[in-house]
């Protein structure tokens, strides 16, 4: 019987009970964001697993946008009382290595190069600190491309012994409703593009096109806007 075969019954939501790599019950999980997360974390809870939340963004500008997500996200963290370690900043860092790659497409080059470094430093931290498992939740999102974040997060955990990648599809199970349920639940930021300046730049290209107003920073969020839910 597979993860998802295995109803549980407690709380309000049919969840399946959700077993790590070799059975393992601590994770190191890293976040993208609130919206992301807030499933993921809701569903390792309700499996009993041992998670630690690792934000590392430098790939979110502007600074202030930054700062909107990593709040929602310690904010849902500290309700659930689940540990938050904030790792840097370091977007010099990001910029060098995506220096080549600014009119990528999003799927392309430089999104691998982004998912690789957010793991590689993950999966340092989940080396140095005692965690057999590292997983995202960056592949709950429809826009993103599950095999290649999978394919970083395999790569970022193949440089340790012990140290493995949980390729749990988030999304399915009725996971990508619950993601938007949770987050109107709980009025998270709702951000509109995927992070970088470049992201920003073609998503505001993007609605030029349509005729829509470019992205206001800090105004959407879940259950009180009228424009179509983005995840
Ligand atoms: S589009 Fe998103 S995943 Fe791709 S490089 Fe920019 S922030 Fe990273």
């Amino acid at each position: 019987m597979s993860d998802a075969d295995k109803p549980i019954k407690e709380g309000p939501v049919q969840r399946p009970i959700l077993t790590p790599p070799g059975g393992e019950k601590k994770v190191l999980l890293h976040s993208c964001c609130a919206p992301c997360s807030g499933e993921v974390m809701e569903a390792m809870t309700a499996s009993g697993i041992d998670y630690t939340i690792f934000f590392y963004n430098p790939n979110i500008h502007p600074e202030r946008e930054y700062l909107l997500r990593k709040d929602e996200n310690i904010r849902f963290a500290d309700k659930h009382g689940i540990p938050f370690v904030d790792a840097d900043y370091d977007k010099d860092n990001w910029f060098a290595r995506a220096r080549g790659m600014e009119w990528e497409p999003e799927r392309g080059a430089r999104c691998t190069m982004c998912f690789d470094m957010r793991f590689e430093r993950t999966a340092l931290y989940a080396h140095e600190n005692g965690f057999p498992v590292m997983t995202s939740s960056l592949g709950i999102s429809r826009w993103k491309d599950m095999n290649q974040i999978n394919g970083s997060g395999k790569r970022a955990a193949g440089r340790y012994d012990g140290l493995s990648y949980w390729e749990f599809n988030w999304r399915k199970g009725g996971g990508s409703a619950r993601m938007i349920e949770i987050s109107k639940r709980e009025e998270f930021y709702q951000q509109e593009y995927c992070g970088c300046v470049y992201s920003l730049r073609d998503t505001n290209q993007h609605r030029r096109n349509q005729g829509r107003e470019p992205i206001v920073l800090g105004k959407q969020y879940y259950g009180r806007s009228t424009e179509p839910e983005k995840d």
